[in-house]
């Protein structure tokens, strides 16, 4: 399958054509046979990506990041359904033992990931996994966790979202304009410069979003109870009820835009972390933003130097088996708008219905 970097259009033309011909392909009652034709036909790994589970009731009162919402809880928890009814959902542990033994993994095997470690995962999503006995991989940001700070993409969203001043001046993004009173329109000109500060080197990005927390009088440590990362304990208790917990870097950090130092740093230190924390040895990284300009060849060698043993991109596709390039997985990501024809779509035949979901990624 060709590699396709999600694109920014949640609700274009090529977004609703899909939803079109994934609410017939549904109600025609051809979906389940049409997957089964295709799992004959291939052996593939479908991963999916998510990053928070939670129903929002009033979104102009939200004032983060809506785009990393990848469902509501009433959605998340017909998606799981879905899952153990069609296909078998597993872990990057039994991929490592599928291939290290040559055994073949279950028939149609999805695995769930969830990237970041927001704490809605603990509080919503766990719940619903445990009850219905779906195992998943949460890929967090360690640094995250042991400080409880917000992450910088969202707050960097908040600020623009909440500030108090009219202007707004960015000098490295060559902006200086007057911000709108909504806070729908700011918000969106806030994924606007959100997709542009990713284009920065890594130390540049976290100079704005520096200066920015100092301009708007809104620093990081104040924290907030919309962008709260999850805690080891609560880590170590989904570990304990047969969760899988990964690496997502330190600080959410696009490894490829780093000296390499600072990279190596990231990579190892994150793995350091989990394992001192954790019962067990995590596995598995998932590079942050994870598009083709946040990891490389280098990153690659430096993950597999720390010990990692399987590495997850954010480009969209699914994986071949039994060989499946082990550093450079492919993951579908799921998206807030996605509604129950689509996501049964996009499980069924990936090369069709994968979401045209926003190029930042995360
Ligand atoms: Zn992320």
């Amino acid at each position: 399958m060709s590699a396709e970097m999600p694109t920014r259009s949640e609700s274009g033309p090529a977004a609703s054509k899909r939803q079109v011909i994934a609410s017939l392909l549904y109600k025609s009652g051809l979906m389940k046979p049409v997957s089964r034709l295709r799992s004959l036909l291939k052996r593939d790994l479908r991963i999916l990506a998510y990053h928070r589970v939670l129903s929002i009731a009033e979104p102009d009162a939200f004032d983060f990041d809506l785009e990393l919402i990848s469902a509501s809880e009433v959605r998340f928890r017909k998606q799981m359904r879905l899952l153990r009814e069609r296909y078998t959902p597993i872990l990057f542990g039994d991929v490592i033992r599928a291939l290290d033994t040559g055994a073949r993994l279950p028939p149609r095997p999805v695995i769930v990931t969830f990237d970041d470690g927001y704490d809605d995962n603990y509080r919503v999503a766990f719940p619903i996994l445990r009850e219905l006995g779906v195992p998943a991989t949460f890929f967090v940001s360690t640094g995250h966790i042991e400080s409880g700070k917000p992450y910088a993409y969202d707050w960097f969203v908040h600020m623009i979202c909440r500030s108090a001043s009219g202007q707004l001046r960015i000098a490295e993004l060559g902006v200086d304009c007057t911000l709108p009173a909504a806070v729908a329109q700011r918000r969106e000109l806030a994924m606007d410069l959100l997709d542009r500060l990713k284009s920065l080197d890594a130390q540049t990005q976290e100079a704005v979003i520096a200066t920015l927390e100092r301009e708007t009088d809104l620093p990081r440590s104040r924290g907030h109870a919309d962008c709260k990362p999850m805690t080891w304990d609560q880590l170590r208790e989904m570990q304990a009820a047969g969760m899988e917990i990964g690496s997502h870097g330190v600080w959410h950090r696009m490894l490829a835009k780093l000296p390499p130092s600072e990279m190596h740093g990231e990579v190892h230190r994150s793995k350091q972390m989990l394992d001192g924390e954790l019962a067990s040895a995590v596995t598995t990284i998932s590079y942050p933003v994870g598009g083709l300009d946040a990891y490389n060849e280098a990153v690659i060698e430096s993950a597999k130097a720390a010990g990692y043993r399987l590495g997850c991109s954010y480009i969209c596709g699914t994986n071949s088996l039994p060989r499946t390039a082990g550093f450079q997985l492919r993951r579908l990501p799921v998206e807030r708008h996605m509604d129950e024809a689509w996501f049964e779509a996009m499980l069924a035949l990936p090369e069709a219905f994968t979401y045209p979901s926003r190029h930042r990624a995360d």
